[in-house]
């Protein structure tokens, strides 16, 4: 294709505080009951005065901090004026000129800005009418926009999954995008010479990873098409259909001057660099260890599968819990990887089966034990697994429970020399076949010792035992 596609992305992420951005009502996501979390200030009532939330400035910071982006020394509020049954004010109280970060980068991809501001009451439409639920007006939201630098969708996936894993790391917000925490929005345009930018559709309602790289995907084909047919691609706001997975015209868009912004005049200027805790250093000092760093920590001191580290390290609550494992095996890292190895697989299926993970049921030092008798051969790695879903199921200390359901392997090696030999003198036939050169005539040797050791023999063990006895014997 001849086309160059541009895309820039602008995410909102609902931020994880404790009250609202300007009072003191709930910030609560979870409330239920419609206008339970409000006040005379998010509503807007005459003669209010709006307070600044200290921790939304900060986690902003701190994300911005993280993206190694500028910190402001000093920052303000605007009114960005617009008409809309979901603002009580008739503006919003945003960041225009001056911005808590400038720049930045994350996943390859340069960030422009990253402010704050507050979020709209929820309209919902009936036959009746419109509902409006005001507990969400009000709320802390961070606004990142990044440079127009994406070139595909895939890349911008890339880039959202990425900020919602720092936005987790950082506990700045929930950044679940089905729940509406993390609002991603793609600015899209194509252009035959790549030293031009061509005209900008952007698309919102994307409240999924899969629809974000889709709609994309479907923007350049579609804007691709329209000028190949000779059309003009028109700057518009387009809304994702996802059951017909395809963008649809919404309204034209507004450019900037429209919203008639200005300082807040109830607002003074934040003076970031006055206040010993807000200062980049202050708050580069908070920051926790970041997906890239520990990603290279699991790499350089356990020498983890590229795959494995990836699972491992894309969520906050699993590499918490492989972090507390890999403490209980003393950073031993033969065991570490035996450990990376079933959460990364078992564990992961085991959860996927019961519909959700739950790490924090799950005690690190029974699972590290559980690895240190498959290291030492005493399960084998079906035992293992059935251990470990035990575990999950009821917990309790796997010793006993591999015991109970007589699932420890024989460690009597006299035993085992028994099993080995019992069936050599058993089975002539096959140990003809095997010494005749067919394989599989010693698996079928291997299947009769397990069966006579109750399944209590090491299948490898036993592989071994047999075919070494044989050997000698020729
Ligand atoms: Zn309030």
């Amino acid at each position: 294709m001849a086309f160059t596609p541009t895309i820039g992305l602008e995410i909102h992420a609902e931020l994880a505080t404790a009250t609202k951005m300007f009072c003191r009502s709930k910030n609560d996501p979870d409330e239920e009951r419609p206008n339970a979390n409000v006040c005379p200030i998010c509503m807007a009532h005459p003669g209010t005065l709006p307070v600044v939330n200290r921790d939304a400035v900060k986690h902003v910071l701190r994300v911005g901090a993280a993206l190694g982006g500028a910190l402001a020394g000093q920052s303000e509020f605007d009114r960005k004026s617009y008409f809309y049954p979901d603002i009580p004010k008739g503006y919003q109280i945003s960041q225009y000129e001056h911005p808590l970060v400038a720049g930045g980068e994350l996943a390859g991809v340069a960030i422009t800005r990253v402010h704050l501001e507050e979020d709209t009451a929820r309209s919902t439409h009936t036959p009746a009418g419109t509902l409006v639920d005001f507990n969400r007006a009000g709320v802390p939201l961070m606004e990142l926009v990044t440079e127009p630098v994406i070139q595909s969708a895939e890349e911008a996936g890339r880039f959202a999954r990425a900020l919602q894993l720092l936005l987790r790391t950082l506990g700045a917000s929930g950044a679940n995008l089905e729940k509406g925490q993390m609002r991603v929005e793609a600015n899209i345009s194509v252009s035959r010479d790549s030293s031009v930018y061509g005209t900008k559709v952007e698309v919102k309602n994307l409240n999924s990873f899969r629809s974000v790289e889709r709609a994309i995907a479907y923007e350049i084909e579609r804007q691709s098409r329209v000028i190949e047919e000779g059309g003009a691609v028109v700057q518009e706001t387009r809304g994702w259909d996802e059951g017909r997975q395809q963008t649809f015209s919404q309204r034209l868009k507004e450019g900037s001057a429209d919203y008639r912004y200005f300082p807040d005049p109830d607002l003074p200027p934040l003076r970031l660099s006055e206040n010993p805790e807000l200062t980049p250093e202050a708050i580069t000092a908070t920051l926790p260890e970041l997906p890239a760093a520990r990603r290279a920590r699991y790499a350089e001191r356990y020498a983890l599968k590229a795959g494995d580290i990836e699972h491992i390290v894309n969520s906050v609550e699993r590499s918490a819990f492989f972090d507390a494992l890999a403490g209980e095996l003393a950073g031993d890292a033969a065991l570490v990887q035996i450990a990376a190895n079933y959460l990364v697989s078992d564990l992961t299926g085991i959860y996927a089966k019961r519909g959700g993970e739950s790490y924090a049921a799950l005690d690190p030092k029974a699972f590290a034990a559980l690895v240190r008798m498959i290291a030492a051969k005493e399960l084998s790695s079906r035992g293992g697994k059935d251990v470990l879903a035990l575990l999950v199921e009821e917990g309790g200390d796997p010793r006993e429970l591999a015991t109970k359901r007589g699932l420890l392997l024989l460690r009597d090696a006299a035993a085992l020399q028994g099993f080995a030999d019992a069936v050599i003198a058993a089975e002539p036939g096959a140990v003809a076949e095997y010494r005749g050169g067919k394989q599989a005539a010693l698996e079928y040797l291997v299947g009769k010792a397990m069966q006579a050791s109750r399944g209590a023999g090491d299948p490898g063990e036993l592989r071994e035992l047999i075919a070494s006895r044989l050997t000698e014997s020729r």
